[in-house]
């Protein structure tokens, strides 16, 4: 097959843009605190085994996804081009600023989101940028989604799941829940490694990693969120998740079935009656993109859960550039109309983005 022009793919004749959510970056000077950070002796074993591997490993694949990471300019407009990908909703990378000491992440976090809206300056209808913020404190994290928002022209926030082993479901977190309702911008909450006290039985069979335990410590991570009743105390806050809802949406009869069941068991003091149902808040109050899932099948079941105005393309660039998925997607047996919404539309939408 002859390859295409890079041009041609582009989507001005396919009726829709292609937006990418869920693409990664990393500046060059958070990998110089990660290798600080590696070199510890007790250095967390689940960013030992990512970024320590990425960072370290002599792989094509691993050091072209390192450079790739780095760049926000000519290679991965190259990539994106040759992809037809119009535009990416970048956010930095995981585990982002997470797994910094308190004052490190939360002046790095905006660092890292200068550089980044730098960037969205330079290239204004390719990249849209999410607000890294630092959980470990809430306060300023708060304050960083507000200078993200006002200054940096930022609408939406990166959470990289779990923080050091704490979640989001502790109420010590909610003012960054709050400050993201408030200024009404979702929350992208993005895999990590494994904590420490999970890892053990995953890593030891190699399943830890994007093949299975990130699904699983994010879906736990959303789930946690659901149960502790944060979307009845913020009901207009918004939640994004990858990778199909990080298998929720299949969980949805049973989650539905079981909270009920322990509900009314008062087995757990920390499951408490919601106003809603499980499956309610995964409708209402978040969107789901395909990173790394180019599984139509998953797609369409996803959007009769959810609905089509919640389920949204993403690629995971760099860590899964593959060209033939996007065409796979374009190649849905899908109405001109929701597939619109799923390259194009709901993006738009959600993170404000004026075409
Ligand atoms: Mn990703």
């Amino acid at each position: 097959m002859e390859p295409t022009p890079p041009t041609s793919r582009l989507s001005n004749q396919m009726g829709y843009q292609r937006i990418a959510t869920e693409e990664a970056f990393a500046p060059p000077e958070m990998l110089d605190i990660y290798r600080k950070l590696l070199a510890h002796s007790d250095v967390d074993p689940g960013f030992k085994g990512l970024m320590g591997f990425y960072m370290s490993s002599p792989s094509a694949r691993a050091q072209h996804i390192m450079r790739c990471l780095q760049d926000l300019d000519q290679i991965r407009l190259q990539h994106m081009d040759e992809a037809g990908i119009d535009r990416q909703v970048i956010a930095l990378t995981a585990p982002g600023v997470q797994v910094m000491d308190k004052a490190t992440a939360v002046s790095f976090s905006r660092l890292a989101n200068d550089q980044l809206a730098e960037a969205v300056r330079r290239h204004p209808t390719r990249f849209t940028g999410m607000i890294a913020v630092a959980p470990q404190d809430p306060g300023e994290a708060a304050k960083e989604i507000e200078r993200g928002v006002t200054k940096l022209a930022m609408n939406s926030v990166i959470i990289n799941s779990h923080t050091q082993g704490e979640y989001l479901s502790d109420s010590k977190f909610w003012d960054i829940f709050a400050a993201a309702e408030a200024h009404d911008v979702p929350i992208y909450l993005h895999p990590n490694s494994l904590p420490r006290n999970m890892i053990q039985p995953f890593q030891e069979c190699g399943l830890d990693g994007a093949i299975y335990g990130f699904g699983v410590e994010t879906g736990l991570h959303a789930l946690r969120i659901i149960t502790a009743g944060v979307f009845d105390r913020f009901p207009k806050l918004q939640m994004i998740i990858g990778h199909m809802g990080e298998a929720l949406p299949f969980w949805a009869y049973r989650l539905d079935y079981m909270h009920r069941a322990t509900v009314a068991s008062n087995r757990y003091e920390s499951v408490k009656p919601l106003k809603k149902k499980p499956s309610d808040y995964l409708r209402e109050n978040f969107y789901i993109t395909n990173s790394g899932v180019a599984w139509e099948p998953a797609i369409k079941f996803t959007q009769s859960l959810i609905g089509v105005d919640r389920v949204l393309y993403a690629m995971d660039y760099p860590y899964q550039y593959a060209v033939e998925e996007v065409v796979a997607m374009d190649n849905m047996q899908m109405s001109a109309q929701d597939k619109k919404k799923f390259f194009q539309s709901n993006a738009e939408a959600v993170f404000k983005i004026k075409s």
